[in-house]
């Protein structure tokens, strides 16, 4: 009996205790506060605006998926399926995957709205948030926001080129430097013979056993992606292994040839990674990495990537359609343009404030600046406060070029003042001109 007080006791304590504590974000996860959206608004409107201008249209897919689609695209023994997932079954008992990656979405809608009936290629445009369950002591997050194109129905190697001119004039256009990574993996059928090259190779006396454990298994699994494991034993074993641009089908090495003849007319700046595969099993052909141009670290993290999967929406149950596509990291591409001091553009629209004193005052600004706004004009106010040192702060905040002032006494006469926030100077007008007064005094800046 003394126990169970007791024990309800230590419960009690122990809630209290976690209400005071109250609630901290999941780790890996990330808020994004008031300051930080200006670099959000630039690099959405920026990779909105490219591919608008590419004619790719913007596309959104859920957040859940079927668990099954990703196992028959990203492939059952990629990272992403095997160890990043986040997957359940839900209260109906059905097999669930919150969305790692992109691009499978994009291939079941491609296939589930019949695009193919429509004149191709599609070329779509996304952007939306991916959870993976990474580890976060390496600094990653687990939800991250990804910028992503996609091109379906077309096989021409001039879609591939372009998808890496856009990626590559989006980072240009945001001043980072990259460079581009690539490689071509072939076709499922010039892809047989190198991989039984491959594991001639890697069976070899002496070098499996010094491959790391995760290539050990990968070796029965996805012998690829012996090449683009991180650990060091396995870089230095990979060295002297077969390549597999030496395989190609004469389709595949022509293919990835004008690829890279387009990529030396633009002069976009690109290394031949022969052991670049990219860790998922959709990809055919090209691949494709960006990364950071003055970061020659082994380690260095890419900025984002993409390729070609020629193969992806017929074994999703679709036609066979040659696609390719791309996806960049934008959290990572905002830490690049924090690091590197970048300077934000500052936001050049000519606020005008409303100030105004006493509670007439403001229900007849309340007023005006509706008229002013339906009018065009940039207002801002701060109604809630009275005092207007308060107000005049605020509007200094705000970076305004003018205050429009209200008072009592102005009520009386029918006027308004115009404060110019730089000099102080202060002007009365006319109430009734005021619209024709504030145009003419922002065009005078905007003029100069
Ligand atoms: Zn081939
Ligand atoms: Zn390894």
């Amino acid at each position: 009996m003394f126990k169970n007080i007791k024990k309800n006791k230590d419960k009690k304590f122990h809630d209290i205790n976690r209400k005071r504590r109250g609630f901290k974000r999941i780790r890996g996860m990330k808020d994004i506060l008031f300051d930080e959206y200006r670099y959000w608004d630039l690099v959405v409107n920026k990779a909105g605006n490219l591919a608008k201008t590419y004619s790719f249209k913007q596309i959104s897919t859920p957040l859940l998926e079927n668990l099954e689609l990703y196992k028959r695209s990203s492939g059952k023994s990629s990272d992403i399926v095997n160890k990043e997932m986040y997957s359940f079954i839900d209260k109906n008992g059905e097999k669930l995957a919150i969305r790692p990656e992109a691009t499978p979405g994009m291939a079941r809608a491609y296939i589930e709205h019949g695009m193919f009936n429509l004149p191709q290629p599609i070329k779509m445009f996304w952007l939306g948030p991916l959870l993976r369950h990474e580890k976060p002591q390496s600094g990653r997050l687990r939800q991250h926001t990804q910028f992503d194109l996609e091109i379906f129905g077309e096989a021409s190697p001039v879609a591939d080129f372009m998808l890496i001119l856009i990626a590559f004039n989006f980072f240009r256009e945001l001043q980072i430097n990259v460079h581009i990574q690539i490689n071509s993996i072939g076709c499922r059928e010039c892809r047989k013979e190198y991989i039984s090259r491959l594991l001639e190779f890697y069976r070899e006396r002496g070098k499996r056993s010094k491959l790391c454990p995760d290539c050990k298994k990968r070796i029965i699994k996805n012998p690829l992606r012996l090449l683009d494991c991180k650990e060091e034993k396995c870089i230095e074993l990979r060295a002297e292994a077969p390549q597999i641009v030496d395989f190609l089908c004469d389709e595949c090495r022509n293919h990835f040839i004008k690829v890279l003849e387009y990529l030396d007319e633009l002069d976009i700046p690109y290394n031949l990674n022969s052991f670049l595969v990219r860790g998922l099993d959709y990809y055919t052909k090209t691949v494709f990495e960006i990364l950071p141009a003055e970061d020659d670290s082994s380690r260095q993290s890419s900025l984002g990537g993409g390729g070609r999967f020629d193969e992806l929406v017929e074994n999703l149950g679709g036609r066979p359609t040659p696609a390719c596509g791309f996806g960049i990291g934008l959290e990572r591409v905002i830490l690049k343009i924090k690091e590197k001091n970048i300077p934000l553009k500052r936001d050049e629209e000519n606020y005008v404030f409303i100030a105004q004193l006493g509670d007439q005052s403001r229900r007849k600004a309340i007023g005006l600046f509706e008229e002013l706004r339906r009018g065009g004009i940039n207002v801002r106010q701060s109604f809630t406060k009275d005092s207007l040192k308060a107000q005049l702060e605020e509007a200094n905040r705000l970076g305004a070029k003018f205050t429009l002032i209200l008072g009592q006494k102005e009520m009386i006469d029918g006027t308004i003042l115009i404060r110019d926030m730089e000099s102080g100077i202060q002007e009365v007008i006319d109430y009734k001109k005021i619209k024709n007064e504030i145009e003419k005094k922002l065009n005078g800046i905007t003029n100069h």
